[in-house]
């Protein structure tokens, strides 16, 4: 009897146990740590944003110069914005419904099924589920690029043909297909090591962002566009001396033909080591003037300059980690919650892009901080490389007219995601410098704020 009892007793214990187990591994429950979890990665990386925000901001008041160089946003400016803001979100909740959708239809056991290969061929496996997966957004994302380039013709901005356009589309799926070897590896890494794959997987991806940053500028780009060094003589002898006066030993600096593709102004800086370079948009040599392009220009050496290409590089790096450990830890209870297979099973590959995505989209404002303060070094650095404020903020401002840009965006819009800042801010600061250098009475700009020369 007393045996008999005791069994009862931990037969009780073992069953209330057991469902403590089983509500503590339900999906419900799963779900809502997951939301928490991703509730206070959201709140921690817009906190963040907002602390980086206070970093190299200082003063920026808008004066009434400000306003003259840079007025408030027209009607034309706000519809724009206003379009291209529902189309972020809508475009995104989209993507994540196709996601939820790949999954609930099973879209990698069809897959794996039409092709014949078998599960534990768990490379192969892997390769197919992928291929799979980049057709499948390929082609689930139409709708929303279509309504994309609508908009921007809709407003004048889009140049470009429905042939170089359909080109485009097949381009950026067939650069997703060659992702498909690193898939594969990654999935074996994930079955063999369960417990440490996030670590060798971000160690791995350091060689991968090098090899990218180094070959995407001469091997990718030139796919989409055509690049010569820079034409303008005078422009580019200006350029020249700006970057000798930064201790640059020459610098790459080359025009892009995207005239072809839109009627926006923009340069960019890219590339390592032998493919570093400064890349300025055609658009931009058509429609500025060559003191605002010079401008502009030396905004670009700033990033040359600061070494912002490997900085990036290196954040980038430990971002990996994090996101990859991040997915270590929740992308067990994603897969609970949305039923299938384990991870280490190449089928779980769509359920590991939804957490890839969700987690990105939870650091943006993180990493959008991070640019705005390498921008705002950029803009500091290049005021006083090419000396001239007003040419500056007359560039800056510029972007208004050709792209369209806001010049106030709202806070909330900045923080989440504004990888520059707003233009009148940086308009303010551009002319602020003027006003600066001529009380200290330093025409050439170049001491100013104690930046190298
Ligand atoms: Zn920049």
């Amino acid at each position: 009897m007393g045996r008999g009892g005791q069994f009862r007793k931990v037969s009780v214990m073992d069953q209330r146990d057991a469902a403590a187990r089983d509500l503590q591994a339900s999906p419900s429950n799963d779900l809502r740590i997951l939301c928490i979890w991703a509730l206070v990665g959201c709140c921690a990386c817009l906190l963040a944003g907002l602390l980086l925000d206070r970093t190299l901001a200082g003063p920026t008041a808008p004066t009434a110069r400000t306003y003259a160089v840079l007025p408030e946003a027209s009607d034309r400016i706000r519809s724009y914005f206003t379009q291209r803001n529902l189309l972020y979100v809508g475009g995104t909740v989209w993507f994540l419904v196709g996601l939820y959708a790949c999954i609930r239809f099973r879209l990698a056991d069809r897959a794996l099924r039409l092709s014949g290969v078998l599960v534990r061929h768990r490379f192969l496996a892997a390769c197919v589920v992928w291929v799979a997966l980049a057709t499948f957004v390929a082609l689930w994302t139409l709708p929303p690029a279509i309504i994309s380039t609508a908009i921007e013709r809709s407003f004048g901005l889009s140049t470009i043909g429905p042939g170089l356009w359909t080109a485009d589309r097949l381009r950026d799926w067939a650069l997703d297909l060659i992702w498909a070897p690193l898939i594969g590896g990654a999935w074996l890494l994930i079955h063999r090591s369960p417990e440490r794959w996030w670590l060798w997987l971000g160690l791995g991806l350091v060689p991968v962002g090098i090899a990218m940053t180094l070959v995407v500028p001469v091997v990718v780009d030139p796919m989409y566009n055509a690049y010569a060094p820079l034409r303008n003589e005078r422009l580019r002898s200006a350029i020249r001396t700006m970057a000798t006066k930064a201790g640059l030993h020459d610098p790459v600096v080359l025009e892009s033909v995207r005239s072809s593709r839109t009627t926006k102004a923009n340069a960019y800086v890219t590339g390592i080591g032998p493919t570093h370079r400064v890349v300025i948009w055609d658009t931009t040599l058509r429609r500025l003037p060559d003191e605002q392009v010079a401008a502009i220009a030396a905004h670009e050496l700033g990033h040359y300059r600061y070494h912002h290409i490997w900085w990036g590089l290196g954040l980038y790096t430990i971002g990996g980690f994090v996101v990859l450990k991040v997915l270590h830890s929740t992308m067990p209870r994603l897969v609970r919650v949305l039923g299938g297979a384990g991870l280490d099973d190449p089928r779980s590959i769509p359920v590991a892009y939804l957490g890839l995505t969700i987690v990105l989209m939870i650091q943006t404002p993180a990493a959008a901080g991070i640019s705005r303060v390498m921008e705002r070094q950029a803009d500091a650095y290049g005021l006083a490389l090419c000396g001239d404020g007003d040419a500056t903020a007359r560039a800056f401002a510029s972007f208004s007219k050709t792209d369209l840009a806001h010049p106030d965006p709202p806070r909330a819009l900045v923080l989440w995601y504004y990888t520059h800042p707003p233009l009148r801010e940086r308009v303010a600061r551009a002319l602020a410098f003027d006003d600066i250098r001529s009380r200290a009475g330093n025409p050439s700009g170049l001491h100013v704020n104690g930046l190298p020369h």
